[in-house]
């Protein structure tokens, strides 16, 4: 067990009162870290503010090297991350390593992009007039991260931030911030100038007010519950700062008669059960066209029935814990109210010890039952049949949601037709692992504001400058 001090002003900061560490998977500590509040927020937004003019003043090019540097590092050290990651959080090990080659991603194509960051000239209206449009970094970042994927949702707002010239406060989620602070530590490695990166660990509600009503940070970058999102975007108003929310998401998964089943089963598998179901994008509803709803399930319940669930340290498991005892709890709810309902439980659909919960399989669900209306962010897949497109497109766009949406179909015209249809900000049609770093990650409707990923994702840390020159 080890104690972790702050990262600010490219010092380690340690102090009294910590904030223990479990893993989910044995309720063992793993790691104490300061309880940050509202003196350290106002210091690590003391040192981006500092270390902002010398770092967007760098050319892209030097940027893009200690970027490149970082990436380096933490491609050396994937192993040791991922044990932390997996320590902290309870995926399994493969997963995690998973998680760290995506997040690490970020960092490779973002050094990149962060070259590509164009001006534009505009013909004037007069002939004694030139018209420019410059891009510029917006200043001071804070990046708001959730206990789902530690690392990756890290790299994904601090890559196009540090890309584009922005410095960063950062604080994780109070469940898993050990592996953000090992990123830190690699990235004081790799070079980055104190205060370019500051992680603040502690209260979320002093850490996220002190850095909400600061004038000098210009944007918030936040990946989290719905509710929070709405509560900093309130708060982002008395300052009027640039907001990216990537919020949550209740993902529809059809199946059309013309799918192919085993491609369909095995995306589900990947969809629903990865990270025990607790991602945003993670299949949430299941629809299956009742002509082959029979042979699907046959399918999916042969492969889910192969899932191990277990410690994320134990070779063989697919299936972590959940993160704490409230999202047990609300498993259980969700399962219990489909039961009462009506719906039939096919395998699973019980708690195991700890945290642990059964990969479940639940037929004859409805619309009105919560598994189909809330996001259930645990191992559980209901399924429902339709008859017609124009009723599955309905009851699936029936949502405050509209994060990601999958698709499976053979036919070309449906899948095209459909996947405009589907009001997401993502559609998958025959793949259930859509999220690279190089494309737009976000969504529709209460899902969020903004993108993370490609070149949408660098918009965001930028601010436009028109300048209008007389000659
Ligand atoms: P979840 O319910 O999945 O834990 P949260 O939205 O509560 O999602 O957490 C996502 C991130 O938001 C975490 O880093 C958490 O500490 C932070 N957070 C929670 N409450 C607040 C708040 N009032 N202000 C700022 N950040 C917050």
């Amino acid at each position: 067990m080890k104690k972790w001090d702050l990262f600010i002003n490219g010092e380690w900061v340690s102090l009294s009162e910590q904030i223990d560490i479990v893993n989910p998977s044995n309720g063992k500590l793993v790691g104490k870290v300061p309880k940050g509040g509202e003196k350290e927020a106002k210091q690590a937004v003391d040192a981006a503010h500092e270390a902002f003019s010398k770092w967007s003043s760098l050319t892209a090019n030097e940027r893009s090297e200690i970027i490149m540097k970082w990436h380096e590092l933490i491609k050396e050290e994937t192993e040791e991350i991922a044990k932390l990651l997996t320590a902290e959080q309870g995926k399994p090990l493969k997963e995690a390593i998973g998680e760290v080659g995506y997040a690490n991603s970020f960092l490779s194509w973002y050094a990149e992009e962060g070259k590509r960051i164009y001006g534009e000239s505009i013909p004037a209206s007069a002939s004694n007039k030139r018209l420019f449009v410059h891009r510029q970094p917006v200043g001071v970042i804070a990046a708001i991260t959730p206990w789902n994927f530690p690392a990756a949702m890290i790299t994904r707002k601090i890559a196009p931030a540090l890309a584009s010239g922005c410095t960063a406060v950062i604080k994780p989620a109070e469940q898993t911030p050990l592996t953000a602070l090992y990123l830190a530590k690699l990235a004081e490695k790799a070079g980055i100038p104190a205060g370019v990166i500051n992680v603040v660990t502690g209260d979320p509600k002093k850490i996220g007010e002190t850095w909400m009503r600061d004038e000098r940070v210009r944007k918030v970058t936040f990946t989290g519950s719905t509710e929070v999102g709405k509560l900093l975007m309130r708060q982002a108003a008395d300052t009027v700062k640039k907001l990216s929310l990537e919020l949550g998401g209740h993902a529809p998964f059809i199946v059309m008669n013309d799918a192919d089943l085993n491609l369909a089963a095995e995306g589900v598998i990947a969809s629903k059960f990865r990270n025990a179901g607790q991602t945003c994008v993670c299949a949430n509803r299941i629809y299956v066209h009742e002509d082959v709803v029979d042979s699907f399930l046959t399918k999916f319940i042969e492969k889910v029935r192969d899932l191990s669930v277990g410690d994320g340290f134990i070779d063989g498991n697919d299936i972590g814990p959940l993160i704490n005892q409230d999202a047990v709890t609300k498993v259980v709810e969700q399962v219990e109210d489909a039961k009462n309902k009506g719906a039939q439980v096919l395998i699973g659909g019980e708690p195991i010890s700890g945290l642990f919960y059964e990969p479940t399989v639940i037929a004859g669900v409805t619309d009105e039952m919560i598994c189909m209306t809330e996001e259930t962010f645990g191992p559980v897949a209901p399924v429902s049949t339709f008859q017609t497109i124009d009723e599955v497109i309905e009851r699936a766009n029936d949502s405050r949601f509209g994060l990601a949406a999958y698709l499976y179909t053979q036919n070309l015209s449906n899948a095209i037709l459909m996947s405009e249809a589907l009001q997401y900000g993502i559609v998958g049609v025959n793949d259930a692992l859509p999220s690279v770093a190089q494309a737009p990650f976000g969504g529709f409707k209460e899902s969020g504001l903004g993108r993370e990923g490609g070149h949408h994702g660098i918009e965001e840390f930028l601010e436009t400058k028109y300048i209008s020159i007389g000659i």
